[in-house]
């Protein structure tokens, strides 16, 4: 079978046996997808040490259905500042990991790998920051079209810009007006309208939320990742441990 070349994040790595490692990639051409690296953990000829957590990297790999085979591997950029730092380090396996857990095998999804990479790319450059997390997670529900509904009522459909004493929503998937909900958590909307901000500059570093803002966000956003994870995020504890 023929070896393709693909541009691609490595969002896991697993020993598999005695000598080969299982490696899960986001890639441009291909979405995601899984792949056997065999002698990677005995051999570093062919894959150079190539095979860490979020590097990028241009594969040589023959796909095949379910596990694909990985031929060799060249380092795009293996983000060496991130790796120095346990803050970045935890920011930046929490990204990959909701990438992996949220994407479907074998979706090739542009925007997303595209922001994927922004991401590694801005946090190598300055230090991590929580609301460059946010910012990353509104993006990223926006790109797999998971993008809570941040303009109108959940309930009476009522433009919120025009509204006071905004509150999450109980089933956590919007936001409810002042008429529709008396209980529940506020939400002002200066941090709504830092979110939408997020959803339309497209660069990251550009918003920051302030710490009211940043622990509403959270509120909102934890609450509509929630909805579609299978599982708990084995990267979050870690990263609040380490970001303390
Ligand atoms: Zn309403």
């Amino acid at each position: 079978m023929q070896s393709i070349e693909l541009d691609a994040v490595v969002l896991g790595v697993m020993d598999y046996g005695e000598a080969d490692k299982i490696v899960t990639l986001f890639a441009l051409e291909q979405g995601k997808l899984k792949g056997l690296a065999r002698n990677a953990k005995k051999s570093r000829k062919r894959f150079g040490g190539a095979l860490e957590p979020f590097a990028r990297l241009r594969l040589q790999v023959t796909l095949k259905d379910g596990l694909s085979t990985l031929n060799g591997a060249d380092v795009i950029n293996v983000f060496p500042h991130i790796r120095t730092e346990l803050g970045k380090i935890s920011h930046a396996a929490y990204a990959c990991e909701l990438v992996e857990q949220l994407v479907a095998e074998g979706e090739t999804n542009t925007r997303l790998f595209r922001l994927l990479t922004a991401y590694l790319e801005h946090l190598d450059r300055v230090p991590q920051d929580a609301s460059d997390r946010r910012f990353f997670e509104a993006n990223l529900l926006k790109v797999l079209g998971y993008q809570p509904e941040l303009a109108r009522c959940a309930c009476c459909d009522g433009e919120l810009a025009a509204m006071q004493q905004l509150r999450l929503a109980p089933s956590g998937t919007g936001i409810l007006c002042g008429s529709c909900a008396r209980t529940g958590r506020p939400v002002s909307s200066d941090t709504i309208s830092l979110l939408i901000r997020s959803l339309s500059t497209g660069r990251f570093g550009l918003v920051r939320f302030p710490p009211e803002g940043l622990a509403e966000a959270g509120a909102i956003l934890d609450a509509a990742i929630a909805c579609h994870l299978t599982r708990p995020l084995k990267s979050l504890a870690f990263m609040e441990q380490v970001s303390c």
